[in-house]
């Protein structure tokens, strides 16, 4: 670290390329990294600044005065890029969720030109990055568009996946590439959770994400157009249902099920996450499940549209996704029990710092965490906010039936009545809808009401209509 002042552009970026490769965060390095890098920009080539865009972005560090130095030796350079530059600066930006407006507009211009360059892997990304931009870039989604048609031989699942996700966040309406992408998904993929994996197992799950992406993106179009699924588009829809959506849909109502053991029906679920390799199940379907698997209903659209507000503005004009920390959620409950009323008000909840894998003592909030137990997936999904929000409502409720027992039945806890309204920034993740199934299992009188948005879907019809600003406020 004592020589970083003299490294050249290049010996700077290799470092941050290897630990960023490595998962290693070491913070002192990255910093001396950062401010010596901004320092040298001008000198930067496009594969030097791509390196470390992709490097910071990849340890989640948005790194305000790297980023605007970054940016704008990108743009006085952007003439030089090629695919795995423009794809790799998107792929930056996207991750971090900026919206850097002026160099997005460079990096379109760039791809145009060049996307029938572009191989499968940088097609997807740039595909999958405007999505997250949300923004309706015409010219662009044709140019991707005819390339991914091209080149789709070449297409694995992962690019299916994110190009699939991609189309329908455009909700533009290319019924041909999204018919080409479920003809080859279907082709290629393993039928989720499958055992006979042609290859890596250890490094391979049962594709679930993308099932998940594809199966939604097909549904959404179908909904759109008002047609009934037919062709590929019908058969993958059908094996995503039944090896996927219902068994995980069944394993969660055990997990909500007072005649089912819950630390069985907890660890049956944790297994079949993980065979499947499922997340989430994106927008449309989790709308299907909450009510069988939680017994949940809708809330009033008049509070629904005051809980939006509140969002909007504890996020501040910041889009509510993308990582952990800008998923928020506006919840409220009341609970009864005999002649005892606590309310929690309607609030924000953001997401909680990361607590103990395990409930560690007996205090109300450690026998709420041991009730409505979070299911790990790739992350721990522990601190996520729609669980902050209904551990604050199982932690009043065990404080005042002095209950906390892991049986349901017959429990003191299971006579509480009353009701708790929960509206999410995005789409909750398997391990919330699992949080959600555990509280109707422990408190099945109290009502629970939940709505979510699908934070990506807001999109923007042109660069025009948004602000030109970074998103720390700082004009450009
Ligand atoms: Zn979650």
């Amino acid at each position: 670290m004592l020589l970083i002042g003299d490294f050249k552009e290049q010996d700077l970026s290799n470092p941050a390329w290897a630990l960023a490769k490595m998962q290693l965060e070491d913070t002192p390095l990255l910093e001396a990294i950062a401010s010596s890098s901004i320092h040298d920009i001008f000198e930067s080539c496009a594969q030097s600044i791509t390196m470390l865009a992709w490097a910071f972005a990849s340890f989640g560090w948005e790194h305000t005065p790297l980023l605007n130095a970054i940016s704008s030796q990108s743009l006085r350079i952007c003439a030089d890029f090629q695919a795995p530059d423009i794809s790799g600066i998107a792929w930056s930006l996207a991750t971090l969720v900026l919206q850097d407006v002026p160099l997005i507009s460079a990096l379109s211009e760039a791809a145009i030109q060049m996307l029938t360059n572009f191989d499968s892997v940088t097609i997807s990304i740039t595909a999958w990055s405007w999505a997250r931009f949300r923004i309706i870039d015409v010219p662009l989604i044709d140019a991707i568009s005819a390339s991914a048609i091209a080149k789709l031989q070449d297409f694995g699942a992962q690019e299916i996946g994110n190009t699939a996700w991609a189309i329908s966040v455009f909700s533009v309406a290319d019924g041909t590439l999204l018919d080409a992408l479920a003809q080859k998904f279907l082709a290629t993929s393993e039928t989720p959770g499958s055992s006979t994996r042609a290859s890596a197992p250890d490094s391979s799950d049962g594709g679930g994400v993308e099932w998940v992406e594809v199966a939604s993106a097909v549904t959404a179009a179908a909904h759109r157009s008002g047609h009934a699924l037919v062709g590929n588009a019908a058969k993958l829809e059908a094996v995503f249902a039944e090896y996927l959506f219902w068994p995980l849909v069944r394993s969660v109502v055990d997990l909500a099920n007072p005649l089912v053991s819950h630390s069985g029906a907890y660890q049956r679920l944790s297994n079949l996450v993980d065979e499947l390799g499922a997340a989430h199940l994106g927008p449309d379907y989790t709308r299907l499940a909450l009510p069988l698997v939680s017994r949940s209903r809708r809330p009033p659209k008049s509070w629904v549209e005051g809980a939006r507000a509140a969002v909007g503005s504890a996020l501040g004009g910041r889009v509510g996704a993308g990582t952990t920390e800008r998923c928020v959620v506006f919840a409220a409950a009341c609970l009864v029990w005999r002649d005892e009323v606590v309310e929690l008000p309607n609030r924000v909840y953001m997401a909680l710092p990361r607590g103990p894998p395990q409930p560690i003592g007996d205090c109300p909030e450690d026998r709420a965490r041991a009730l409505i137990r979070h299911v790990h997936r790739h992350v721990l999904r522990d601190n996520h906010a729609e669980r902050a929000a209904l551990l604050a409502a199982m932690t009043a409720a065990v404080r005042l039936t002095g209950d906390g027992g892991e049986d349901g039945i017959g429990s003191v806890l299971a006579e509480c009545t009353g009701g708790l309204r929960l509206y999410g920034s995005h789409v909750p993740c398997i391990s919330c809808v699992c949080a959600l199934a555990q509280f109707n299992r422990f408190l099945p009188a109290v009502v629970l009401e939940v709505e979510f948005e699908d934070a990506w879907r807001t999109s923007q019809s042109n660069y025009a209509d948004l602000p030109m600003k970074r998103e720390d406020g700082t004009s450009r």
